[in-house]
């Protein structure tokens, strides 16, 4: 498979097929995780517009979470979120 050594890496780094995203469990490199407290959301949604790794869940219109297998803890959704309803706590606590 291309990218098993670095000399394996296609020239450019371009990924050739597509779908490749969901076999990198970003997840792994968290140190901190988002905690939703629901009680603040309002649902305005601005956390899943700014994510860049597509890791909010969203039911009905409805923020319902993070998809922890890809969330990398950057804390973007943290930062955006107008009413302060995302907490970065560390991971294992
Ligand atoms: S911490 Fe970053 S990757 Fe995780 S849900 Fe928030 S914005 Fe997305
Ligand atoms: S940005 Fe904040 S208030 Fe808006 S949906 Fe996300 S968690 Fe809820």
């Amino acid at each position: 498979m291309a990218g098993d050594t670095a000399h394996d890496v296609p020239e450019g780094g371009v990924i050739l097929e597509a779908g490749k995203a969901r076999e990198y469990e970003t997840g792994s490199w968290r140190s901190k995780k988002p905690v939703l407290d629901k009680e603040k959301c309002i649902d305005c949604l601005t956390c899943w517009i700014y994510c860049p790794d597509d890791s909010i869940v969203i039911k009905e219109k409805k923020m319902e979470g993070f998809k922890y297998k890809y969330c990398k803890g950057c804390g973007i959704c943290a930062k955006v979120c107008p009413k302060e309803a995302i907490e970065m706590v560390e991971e294992g606590k």
